[in-house]
């Protein structure tokens, strides 16, 4: 199906975007947004709590619709979809990865990542074959029999990741992917994040770690539900 995707289409366009929490009172927790994400693109958003990046994760991930505006994920403007093909979608184009990596503890990698597919059409056969894939890819190939419990937050992070490949999606939407993890291991997930990007994933980190920012091609900001690219300052 991604080969029938043109290689310019944005992977993400918001155009004029935003969400009201009907309230009451109403909350106008993103207002009017403008965003275009290409293909192979490591973009982070990047604001304090409260200023509206679950909202922005929710209505990019397909889990919420915006009140206002169009937004256009691989070129299908997501207005004109029922439920079920948001849903189904949602499942082909965007793999989710999230501060909390959960994994089933008493379950193996290998079984932890196979599980993502099983609602989706990759016969019963393929889904080790994919899964194993998906875990060598994210460098964990010699891992693949371990249980959480022996693995490093890191490396747990890192199944995380292969689960949200596995369905092979065209945007990996990670939300503080590195928050519980300490620096070594939240450098080694970042350097997965920029390994993907360069195999040719588009990969949007949402944060309020500057670390992150900072390895990402590009970052935009978010305060009061406004986004705003970060341009360097000249002077
Ligand atoms: P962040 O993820 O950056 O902490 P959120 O997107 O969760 O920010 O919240 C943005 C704003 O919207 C905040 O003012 C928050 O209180 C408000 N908000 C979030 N969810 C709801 C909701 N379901 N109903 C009303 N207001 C909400």
């Amino acid at each position: 199906m991604d080969d029938l995707i043109e290689k310019s289409t944005p992977v993400i366009e918001f155009r004029r975007v935003g969400l009201t929490y009907p309230g009451p009172p109403p909350v106008a927790a993103l207002t009017e947004c403008d965003l275009t994400v290409r293909r192979g693109e490591f973009i982070s958003i990047v604001g304090p709590s409260g200023s509206g990046k679950s909202t922005f994760l929710n209505i990019a991930g397909l889990l919420d619709s915006p009140s206002s505006g169009t937004y256009l994920l691989d070129g299908i403007d997501i207005a004109t979809l029922k439920d079920a093909e948001l849903t189904s979608l949602r499942g082909q184009r965007i793999g989710f990865v999230f501060q909390s990596f959960h994994l089933l503890s008493y379950r193996s990698a290998l079984e932890n990542v196979a599980l993502a597919m099983i609602y989706s059409r990759v016969p019963r056969k393929e889904r080790a074959a994919r899964a194993h894939e998906a875990l060598v890819k994210v460098g964990l190939g010699h891992r693949v029999n371990a249980p959480p419990s022996r693995l490093s937050g890191g490396e747990r992070q890192r199944v995380a990741v292969a689960r949200a490949l596995v369905a092979r999606p065209s945007l990996l939407l990670c939300d503080e992917p590195t928050g519980n993890l300490d620096s070594v291991n939240a450098r080694a997930v970042l350097t997965l994040l920029k390994e993907l990007q360069a195999s040719g994933m588009t990969v949007l980190v949402i944060t309020h770690d500057q670390e992150v920012a900072a390895h990402s091609g590009r970052t935009v900001a978010i305060r009061d539900g406004i986004l705003r690219e970060h341009v360097e300052a000249s002077l």
